[in-house]
């Protein structure tokens, strides 16, 4: 399709839609992002990032920035409580043989990459805005917006997450987000040098680390919490302490005590969506957490998402028309993305239930597998 001259809206300006931006301004497509939030920020402690991300990453031209300011390694080492070595994952080198399998960055310094990137392409951003609007017709989408302005586009992507407004506009009946009966506890904590790729002990709630860049590291840690109460910031780090005082690993423990009132914690319940295809109505499509949210437990969130973003960018420059690149980019993603959230959440339903190592161990190896081969 020759797409110079055509324009798109982004409704969401996360990693996945500036993603979209950056790939789609390649094209030489007009693109407008509008993001609700003002200050475009991004909230929480790091995020980890696997093998594909990182592929994605040097696609999208942004894996210097990335290897400067985050931090990338192999392998992830598995310990048991007591901080005895069991086995490390391997991550397998998907960006180039200099490249190492995976890695984590502060997620604001990572949205900051992407931001910049983003403005690079020559989108136009737009903050503090949304849409109220979508009316569609044969040839093209109406779109109404906060800001009062009208414009027309070719396509629409709704980037716009897991409470996405435009799902809702789209698809009313659709499913809604569900708690998975797992929360995560995040806190940034200076890295102590042995820190020096992503490690997990195996216990009742599962600690990890991951340097996020050559002084920080993150700290996460999954607890299984059946509803999905409220908890008190007050709270947070005296709890988060007791949710590491079964684990004897000197490491641990030592990580353990620099936890005070003082340490910047973030508390988030896990919930996850599907949303069965179609992804799409006429030409307005739908990417990223807003119909594939998952838990963390394979870290690749993030990376579907972003990924999403480079399949439509590449269908919309192979395909004839806006039609078959929705429906290609459609049939290219659903069995990776279905896998992940799947995947993901067997990996909690066995965290909590107490379940078989083995199928654990299976799932992590098959799904990292999986995730390493080509988009
Ligand atoms: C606790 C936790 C830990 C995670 N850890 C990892 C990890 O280690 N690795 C990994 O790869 N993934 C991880 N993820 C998943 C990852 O964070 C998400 O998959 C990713 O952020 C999705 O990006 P997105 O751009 O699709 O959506 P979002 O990040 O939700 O971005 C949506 C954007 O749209 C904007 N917006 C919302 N509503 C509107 C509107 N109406 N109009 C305009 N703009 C709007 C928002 O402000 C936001 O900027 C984790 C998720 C959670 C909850």
């Amino acid at each position: 399709m020759n797409f110079e001259s055509k324009k798109v809206l982004i409704i969401g300006g996360g990693f996945s839609g500036m993603a979209a931006a950056i790939e789609l301004r390649k094209k030489g497509v007009d693109v407008d992002i509008v993001e609700i939030d003002p200050g475009w920020r991004s909230y929480g402690a790091g995020i980890s990032l696997g093998g594909a991300t990182l592929r994605a990453f040097k696609q999208l031209g942004v894996l210097d920035e990335f290897l400067r300011l985050g931090n990338a390694a192999d392998g992830v080492e598995i310990l048991t409580a007591d901080g005895t070595p069991v086995a490390t994952l391997p991550t397998p080198r998907l960006a180039g043989p200099d490249v190492p399998g995976g890695g984590a960055i502060m997620r604001p310094v990572l949205a900051m990459i992407l931001a910049q990137a983003t403005r690079a392409s020559g989108a136009q951003v737009r903050l503090g805005c949304t849409f109220t609007s979508l009316e569609q017709d044969a040839e093209g989408v109406e779109v109404n917006f906060t800001d009062g302005q009208r414009r027309r586009y070719d396509l629409v992507i709704g980037a716009d997450g897991l409470y996405s407004k435009t799902r809702e506009a789209l698809f009313p009946q659709a499913p809604k987000p569900r708690y998975s009966g797992q929360a995560v506890w995040r806190a940034v904590l200076p890295r102590p040098p042995e820190v020096n790729t992503a490690k997990m002990w195996m216990g009742r709630v599962k600690p990890g680390v991951n340097p996020v860049s050559k002084d920080e590291m993150y700290l996460f840690v999954t607890e299984h919490r059946p509803t999905n109460d409220h908890v008190d910031p007050a709270t947070f780090a005296p709890h988060l302490r007791s949710l590491l005082q079964d684990f004897p690993a000197p490491l641990l423990q030592a990580i353990r005590d620099q936890i005070t009132s003082e340490s910047s914690i973030v508390y988030r319940p896990l919930e996850a969506l599907l949303l069965p295809q179609p992804w799409h109505v006429g030409r307005v499509v739908l990417i990223g957490d807003t119909v594939h949210a998952t838990t963390p437990h394979l870290a690749s969130g993030a990376c579907i998402g972003i990924e999403d973003a480079l399949v439509l960018a590449d269908e919309v420059g192979r395909q004839p028309d806006i039609s078959a690149a929705i429906n290609a980019f459609e049939q290219r993603r659903w069995e990776r993305c279905r896998m992940v959230v799947e995947n993901s959440l067997r990996l909690g339903e066995i965290e909590m239930t107490g379940g078989s190592k083995e199928e654990h161990a299976q799932i992590m190896r098959s799904s990292l597998m999986a995730l390493a081969s080509p988009i």
